[in-house]
């Protein structure tokens, strides 16, 4: 399957070989200026969230299934993310296609 998320926080419960199967993520960052005051709020430790007990949706997620609150990325657009490409960082879920407007 194919996706336009590229997720490389492998220690997330949703991430499979840097593919995201959360259905939907939310991206935060209200005042962010920078990829480092941005991250997936998303995010569930694997040492210490299973999928097994999880009763949400388990299914590919794409950047059609952001929610991100960064009004200063110039993707940002109502809530909703318009780039063609989106990566999560390893360090701490950030999102490295965050750019100012
Ligand atoms: S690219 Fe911008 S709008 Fe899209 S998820 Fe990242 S911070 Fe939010």
């Amino acid at each position: 399957m194919e996706t336009n998320l590229l997720c490389l926080e492998k220690e997330c419960a949703f991430n499979k070989s840097g593919s995201c199967y959360a259905s939907h993520i939310k991206v935060e960052g209200y005042d962010a200026y920078i990829t480092p005051e941005t991250y997936c709020d998303t995010f569930r430790d694997s040492s210490s969230f299973s999928l097994s007990n999880y009763g949400g949706n388990i299914s590919l997620t794409s950047t059609q299934n952001i929610s991100c609150s960064a009004d200063n990325c110039k993707y940002n657009i109502s809530g909703g993310c318009s780039a063609s490409f989106v990566q999560i960082n390893p360090q701490n879920a950030n999102c490295e296609t965050f750019i100012t407007k």
